[in-house]
């Protein structure tokens, strides 16, 4: 175990700093001003960076760190911050982490003791679940399906019982082919398109699955985020289903007792008797 308190004046710290997913009034007073006191910003895209920095009147030092090199740029992170160098790290939009890099980072700052805190700001995904009017207690954020149909459709087969809400993120060119796909593998759920969040045309088209099918393509340009009702049906599950569910979420890396949660949530089982399942 390991406790790391962010703001103790004798820690190392890098800061995740959240960029805005469209509008730039949400680069928030405190995420300027924990940018402008950095000796180097790290950045998914320091071209990216460079410019929205620029639209704020900032120049700084930056540093490559984005999917194809993050370990290596991890380590090197590292050394700066254990140099003395005040570092923050920022992906192209939202949060790092979040369907961008950053994990690796933080994984190799956790294993150096170097504390790490975020600066707080939006991600497409809240924003499009929040307004969906879709359920909000539960949900499950899975981020973008595989571009190869055979594995995205296996993806979804594995979220069909799920009774929360399910987030995707998409890319505009496979929009259609995520539609059909999602019908095809949960039925005809209500859903929810969120598209080009907190710009000039931001949209949400709600209605089921079988509707957003049917949606001119060409209307659908630019960032989005597809939002589908978690499972409602009865369903009656075998044993053997149950024991393959907890196996699946073990295998993702769960602990027992957390994959016993969830598939107790899921298929609304009592945990003792998945216990008694497994035991
Ligand atoms: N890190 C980001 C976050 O916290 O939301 C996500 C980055 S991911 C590479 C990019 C995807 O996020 C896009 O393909 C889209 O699905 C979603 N996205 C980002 N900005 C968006 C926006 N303004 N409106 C809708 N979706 C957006």
């Amino acid at each position: 175990m390991k406790r790391s308190k962010s703001y103790d004046k004798n820690n190392l710290l890098l800061y995740l700093v959240a960029t805005p997913i469209g509008n730039l009034k949400e680069f928030s007073p405190r995420a300027i001003e924990v940018v402008s006191e950095a000796d180097i910003v790290a950045a998914e895209d320091t071209r990216n960076a460079h410019d929205l920095l620029a639209r704020f009147n900032i120049k700084k030092e930056l540093y490559s760190l984005r999917e194809h090199n993050e370990k290596e740029a991890s380590k090197h992170l590292v050394s700066l911050i254990q140099a003395g160098k005040k570092v923050v790290y920022m992906s192209d939009a939202g949060y790092p982490g979040i369907s961008d890099p950053g994990y690796l980072l933080v994984q190799e700052l956790i294993a150096n003791d170097i504390c790490v805190s975020t600066i707080s700001g939006s991600s497409a995904f809240i924003n499009a679940l929040v307004a969906s009017g879709l359920e909000t207690k539960h949900f499950f954020f899975y981020g973008f399906l595989s571009a190869k149909d055979n594995e995205a459709k296996e993806e979804i087969s594995n979220l069909k019982a799920l009774r929360n809400t399910l987030i995707f993120y998409e890319a505009p060119h496979r929009i259609m082919r995520t539609f059909a796909l999602l019908k095809e593998g949960l039925g005809n759920r209500k859903a929810c398109l969120a598209r080009e969040l907190t710009k000039l045309n931001e949209e949400y088209i709600r209605g089921t699955l079988e509707e957003l099918c049917e949606i001119d393509e060409e209307t659908l340009k630019g960032e989005m985020v597809i939002i589908v009702e978690g499972n409602n049906e009865e369903v009656l599950i075998k044993d053997e289903e149950i024991k393959a569910r907890v196996a699946y979420f073990t295998n993702l890396g769960l602990s027992q007792k957390d994959a016993i949660n969830v598939v107790s949530e899921e298929f609304k089982i009592n945990k003792n008797y998945i216990k008694k399942l497994l035991f």
